[in-house]
């Protein structure tokens, strides 16, 4: 990866091939086994079965704003292209937060979105107090993402402000998604396809959460982000910029054909690209092949 993500530097995982063509299955390193089943299904979908039709042709993305110094989150919103832009918050100071939302307002004008995302850092209060300063420095703010870790939390923070609330990691580890609905925790919801257990189960998480939605990655490879793509393009409605260019975030692509964004866009694929390129990053780590075959056998 370019830049430290979700704490991360490298990313890994096995690219499956099957009947409808390619699968990625790459759950994080810490993820137990369980955890992995749903992304496994999500690669065997793309590889055996394929995806639902679309309705749309492109989809709208937002660039990603790392926790970078604001020339260079300038930088990266102006060279993108993209009219939306999700800034990452919370692991620095509020203030180091605000300077960095003023270069991206600065960057997109007065028309383009800004977003955040806290993933679960803060408290209520803190919550309430932050959104507040962040929603002035950025000239308002479209939403919050999972400013906090429970649903509770996030009604509660909901109540005291008027910046809308997302909710992704509580969609993702919600036994029941509607519950986010019901407990008037969020205004939005995000979905990615992996954790999720493919495209088809996504669109009835979907449904069945009843609130907007934003499809995003999982920082995969262009094979594993053309599922969320899939699936931002069969969604009913579809009125928010999706968080799938997060391939900037990477040193390299497997495939000489990447879902890259032009102008903001996404060209919807009818299937996974062919990872023409997979020399170049193959590691013949066996303790990725040993897992796949774990999980494959519990499904
Ligand atoms: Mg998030």
């Amino acid at each position: 990866m370019n830049v430290r993500f979700r704490g991360i530097t490298t990313r890994s995982g096995v690219l499956v091939e099957g009947s409808k063509g390619w699968g990625e299955f790459c759950p994080f390193v810490e993820y137990d086994d369980e955890e992995c089943v749903p992304w496994l299904r999500s690669a065997l979908e793309a590889a055996d079965e394929g995806w639902p039709a679309p309705v749309r042709d492109r989809v709208p993305v937002n660039c990603t704003v790392p926790v970078v110094a604001p020339e260079r989150a300038h930088g990266i919103v102006t060279r993108s292209g993209c009219r939306t832009a999700k800034v990452k918050v919370g692991e620095s100071t509020v203030a180091e937060d605000c300077a960095r939302l003023e270069a991206v307002r600065d960057a997109l004008g007065p028309q383009g979105h800004i977003r955040v995302d806290a993933n679960m850092l803060w408290d209520v209060d803190t919550a309430v107090t932050a959104i507040k300063a962040m929603d002035r420095a950025a000239g308002g703010l479209q939403y919050v993402e999972q400013p906090c870790r429970t649903l509770d939390e996030l009604a509660r923070v909901r109540r005291r402000t008027s910046v809308p609330i997302a909710a992704d990691e509580s969609i993702r580890k919600a036994e029941d998604p509607v519950k986010v609905a019901v407990a008037g925790a969020a205004d939005i919801a995000v979905i990615k396809v992996a954790p999720l257990g493919g495209v088809r189960r996504a669109l009835e998480v979907a449904e069945a959460c009843g609130l907007p939605c934003v499809v995003s990655s999982a920082l995969e490879t262009s094979v594993g982000m053309a599922a969320g793509v899939a699936l931002a393009a069969a969604l009913p409605e579809l009125d928010h910029a999706c968080g799938l260019a997060t391939l900037s975030l990477f040193q390299g692509d497997v495939t000489s054909t990447p879902l890259t964004p032009v102008d903001g866009y996404l060209t919807v694929p009818t299937t996974a690209p062919v990872p023409d390129r997979i020399a170049e990053f193959e590691t013949g780590d066996q303790a990725w092949a040993e897992r796949f075959e774990r999980v494959r056998a519990s499904l």
